[in-house]
């Protein structure tokens, strides 16, 4: 346990115990459910794009363990702003902070998502931690389901 463990650890507490853009809004353009049977993670997730394509709004809604809830809010917080394929190229770097811990990551892209990269170690919670980000892809796709099995 070093100092960025423990920050990393504040950040996930923080996120999952009041979970950012967390709610259905009144208007979305795209929407994707995302469920991890193992654990038992049900989200929804919805975004705003506007015509040039940059995500002006998201949100969430559904229940699951901290690290899916503190993910997702984590997630929607960074996303907001970025063009769909910066959001896409950000799941990339996501998807191989997660699951590659040998990978050689850009964590300054990441921002606050860093405080995943230890999940690795913990197989089961990776899924918990991707769902989200599958949800989002499969949005931006037009599919409206995700799951992890
Ligand atoms: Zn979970």
């Amino acid at each position: 346990m070093n100092v960025s463990d423990d920050l990393y650890q504040e950040i996930i507490l923080d996120h999952s115990r009041s979970p950012r853009h967390y709610g259905c809004p009144l208007n979305h353009t795209h929407c994707a459910a995302g469920r991890n049977p193992l654990c038992g993670d049900e989200y929804q997730v919805y975004l705003t794009l506007d015509e040039d394509g940059v995500i002006r709004d998201a949100s969430f809604e559904g229940a699951g363990c901290a690290i899916s809830k503190a993910s997702t809010s984590l997630m929607l917080e960074q996303l907001i702003g970025k063009h769909h394929e910066q959001a896409r190229a950000l799941f990339e770097t996501f998807h191989d902070m997660v699951t590659n811990p040998g990978g050689d990551h850009d964590t300054k892209v990441l921002g606050k998502l860093a405080a995943f990269s230890g999940i690795w170690k913990f197989p089961s919670r990776v899924k918990c931690a991707i769902l989200c980000w599958h949800a989002v892809r499969n949005a931006l796709d037009g599919k409206t389901t995700a799951s992890t099995e």
